[in-house]
């Protein structure tokens, strides 16, 4: 779906995208890589932009800087790589346990947290 920078179908104003199917993207035109970290602040601006528009205020657009790639490899090692928005890597590369801990409380937090109160989690999110 293609949408502007709040997220809201450019063809259907009263629609939002948020997710793999939208095309979210930054100011700046950068493209959000399909991906629960992007979709999540998608789905954080979208609510923002939603409830800002009833209320009559101008709906701030997505601002997203960096982005992160992490994974565990078994539950005593993993990795937590830094990147800029169009993938290349940056900053320093994590390992070890801390970040296998880190990708467990991600998934718990995904699987578990998020389902059962997702509108607290999208309403307390920043927007990046
Ligand atoms: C095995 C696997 C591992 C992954 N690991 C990572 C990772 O480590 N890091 C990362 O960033 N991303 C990862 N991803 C990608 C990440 O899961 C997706 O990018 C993210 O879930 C997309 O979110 P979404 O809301 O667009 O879609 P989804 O999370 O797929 O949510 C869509 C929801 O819509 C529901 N639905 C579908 N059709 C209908 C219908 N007709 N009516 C009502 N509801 C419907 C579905 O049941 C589902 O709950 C992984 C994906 C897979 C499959």
């Amino acid at each position: 779906m293609l949408v502007d920078g709040t997220l809201r179908s450019q063809s259907h104003p009263d629609v939002y995208g948020i997710g793999d199917a939208a095309a979210a993207h930054t100011q700046d035109g950068q493209v959000l890589r399909m991906g629960c970290g992007p979709g999540g602040l998608a789905a954080a601006c979208a609510f923002h932009a939603i409830t800002a528009r009833l209320s009559g205020r101008t709906p701030k657009p997505l601002r997203v800087k960096g982005d992160a790639l992490c994974i565990s490899l078994g539950r005593h090692d993993g990795i937590l790589q830094p990147t800029d928005l169009d993938g290349r890597p940056r900053g320093t590369v994590r390992t070890g346990r801390p970040v296998a801990l880190l990708k467990n409380a991600v998934l718990r937090a995904a699987g578990w947290y998020n389902l059962r109160y997702p509108a607290i989690v999208v309403a307390g999110a920043r927007q990046g």
